[in-house]
């Protein structure tokens, strides 16, 4: 996955009339050719350009519209969005609606677990259900280039999948091109095959108003203690080949996908990619290839637990 497929200027985000949430700064990303001897301006003042072309700036904004002007030579762009006014702090808060997180998935709540495979299972008999997030019209993030997270996911879950079967394990893919299968389907399907785990691919991204750089890290979330167990042995060797990126841990979070009462799930959030360096190196296959094999050691000690 390379980029260079905009003209001479591309801001990714903010999109044109854009409307953002309330926010004091926002991150703007966008590309511009790297074979230029003049240099990128963002409202007259300049910013960097990282080798592959994009960038990623921090700009204060305001209540209503903003206006960023882009320059580079004779090349020119501007983007206007508006600015949400921040909340009434005396409003009252929007009413919270009671969720089962279960229900929804269509698998009964006393669904009984699939018990962990044994230590000493054969990879053969241990059947893997794999999961590219996103997909079809659902892009997930995009990248400063352009790019989008459903195929990063879809990348990352191909070479997973080799890499898993190469182990000996059966795997099953929630897909294996650019459709969206709707999301509770997937855990739904995964409990209907009885697998004996479910593991989802995602790259992440910051909300408008957090600097991804800084941001950048790598977690794991399971959505209760069974994912949790998995989450934590994958976490573990994943963290240590996407250091030195921020290894956060394993993480309990409320997943559709990681709901499932009756299988292990986990949901890994690579790397974020809405920052060049992150774009750049999740479109590396020999990252890629690490992470797969991070991720079959982590299903290895899980099931050696
Ligand atoms: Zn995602």
């Amino acid at each position: 996955m390379t980029a260079a497929l905009f003209a001479a200027l591309l801001v990714t985000f903010p999109a044109e009339n854009q409307k953002l949430p309330a926010t004091v700064r926002t991150y703007v990303i966008g590309a511009a050719e790297t074979n230029r001897r003049e240099r990128l301006y963002l409202n007259d003042v300049e910013i960097d350009v990282y080798r592959t072309g994009a960038f990623l700036t921090m700009v204060k904004v305001s209540p209503g519209e903003n206006t960023l002007t882009f320059s580079q030579g004779t090349n020119t762009l501007v983007r206007r969005f508006t600015v949400a006014p921040p909340p009434d702090p005396a409003a009252p808060l929007p009413p919270s609606k009671p969720h089962d997180p279960y229900a929804d998935l269509g698998i009964p709540t006393n669904a009984v677990f699939a018990a962990k495979p044994p230590p000493g299972t054969p990879p053969k008999n241990v059947h893997v259900m794999v999961d590219a997030g996103h997909g079809g019209t659902d892009s997930g993030a995009l990248t400063p280039c352009g790019l989008k997270e459903k195929d990063f996911n879809l990348a990352q879950a191909l070479s997973l999948e080799k890499t898993l079967t190469k182990a000996g394990f059966k795997v099953t893919m929630t897909r294996t091109d650019d459709s969206f299968p709707a999301l509770y389907d997937r855990p739904r399907r995964a409990y209907r095959e009885k697998v004996d785990l479910f593991i989802s691919i995602h790259h992440n991204a910051t909300g408008c108003g957090s600097n991804p750089r800084e941001a950048r890290h790598t977690v794991t979330y399971a959505s209760n203690d069974k994912g949790l167990a998995l989450a934590r042995a994958v976490q573990k060797h994943v963290a240590q080949v996407m250091a030195p990126v921020r290894d956060i841990g394993a993480q309990i979070k409320s997943l559709a996908v990681c709901r499932n009462p009756a299988i292990p799930s986990c949901l890994v959030e690579v790397d974020f990619i809405n920052l060049p360096e992150g774009e750049e190196e999740s479109g590396d296959p020999v990252r890629r290839e690490k992470v797969s094999k991070a991720i079959l050691m982590g299903i290895l000690d899980w099931i050696a637990e």
